[in-house]
């Protein structure tokens, strides 16, 4: 059955918590036992437990408590909580779910009782699995850019903020590569806007491809304007990357329909090495600005071709 979802079974009494074990094991269940509280609170903190089958009367630590001490730890997702108690006044009842118990069982428990109230259970941790992969795709969806797969602005505004203060704090350098394709527009108007589509997206694939995968990463900046973020890279790291993407995307050939089409790209380096200079003061938008304005000398200058600074001043 559920092997994702493995159960701690806490209890002091042998007789019992071999019983429960034995019903959850024929059921399909992985189950981890605790011989008492602390035992399990500290089997919990090695190993994350989804469910927690527990015992209500236990010395040191009793059923109540534990759920206590589960609910004030940041768990790596909900743990839902079954209390076994041979009391079953509203009041007991009452306090442990104020514990934190989500459920209760009492004794003698009954096998089909058992798994029903385990299944409910696994019914909620799935409900919450789902909501998490559901927030994490719309999260992903807000910092990509749809069409090329790259990271959007607002990542951007995140990530690179961050990025400088690191570098700043541990006096790393840090460089930038805004690059643009060359009359682009020629593209559109030539092969129509989906080949356009395809160039962009190839264009983007091509700096993801050579650009270190988990470390560097490539944002659509503007239309056909990218920003590359190399974090731990000197100026020169970052101008030898420049010119072997300047290269490829020449050589790149990217078929459409009949057609071959071919392009070239500007690109501008900026780079902050804190080893060298007090560049405390720089902003987000002043490093951006400096790459931009070495993409524009290119160019001015002619295009398909990379300009830098040595470093920002
Ligand atoms: P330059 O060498 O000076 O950069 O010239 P350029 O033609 O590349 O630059 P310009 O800014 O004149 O034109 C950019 C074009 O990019 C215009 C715009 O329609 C096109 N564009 C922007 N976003 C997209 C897109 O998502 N898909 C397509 N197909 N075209 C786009
Ligand atoms: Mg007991
Ligand atoms: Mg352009």
């Amino acid at each position: 059955m559920d092997k994702d979802f493995p159960i701690l079974i806490v209890d002091d009494d042998v007789v019992s918590r071999t019983v429960v074990q034995k019903y959850l094991h024929k059921a399909g269940f992985k189950v981890i036992p605790a011989f008492n509280g602390k035992e399990a609170i500290a089997l919990f903190d090695q190993h994350f437990c989804p469910i927690v089958l527990t015992d209500w009367m236990m010395p040191e630590l009793d059923g109540p408590q534990l759920c206590r001490m589960i609910r004030e730890r940041e768990t790596a997702g909900y743990v839902f909580i079954i209390l076994i108690t041979s009391r079953d006044s509203k009041t007991d009842i009452v306090s442990g779910l104020e514990a934190g118990a989500d459920d209760y069982l009492t004794k003698p428990i009954d096998r089909d009782e058992l798994v029903a109230r385990i299944k409910t259970g696994i019914r909620i941790l799935k409900l919450e699995q789902s909501l998490k992969q559901a927030n994490e795709e719309i999260r992903l969806l807000s910092i990509t850019d749809p069409l090329t797969g790259c990271f959007n602005r607002t990542f951007l505004g995140d990530r690179l903020s961050q990025e400088i203060i690191r570098a700043q704090r541990y006096r790393r350098p840090l460089a930038l590569i805004m690059t643009d394709i060359d009359h682009f527009k020629q593209v559109n108007d030539t092969y129509g806007h989906q080949a356009g589509d395809l160039v962009l997206k190839t264009f983007a694939n091509c700096m993801v491809e050579q650009v270190r995968n988990q470390v560097d990463w490539v944002v659509r900046y503007g239309g056909e304007e990218f920003l590359i973020v190399l974090p731990e890279t000197d100026s020169a790291g970052a101008g030898n990357l420049a010119e072997r993407l300047r290269r490829r995307i020449e050589e790149m050939r990217i078929q459409y329909e009949q057609a071959d089409i071919r392009i070239t790209a500007s690109f501008g380096v900026s780079c902050i090495n804190l080893r060298q200079k007090d560049v405390s003061h720089l902003t987000m938008e002043q490093i951006i600005n400096q790459s931009d304005e070495q993409l524009y000398r290119s160019k001015r200058e002619g295009r398909n071709r990379v300009s830098m600074l040595e470093s920002v001043p």
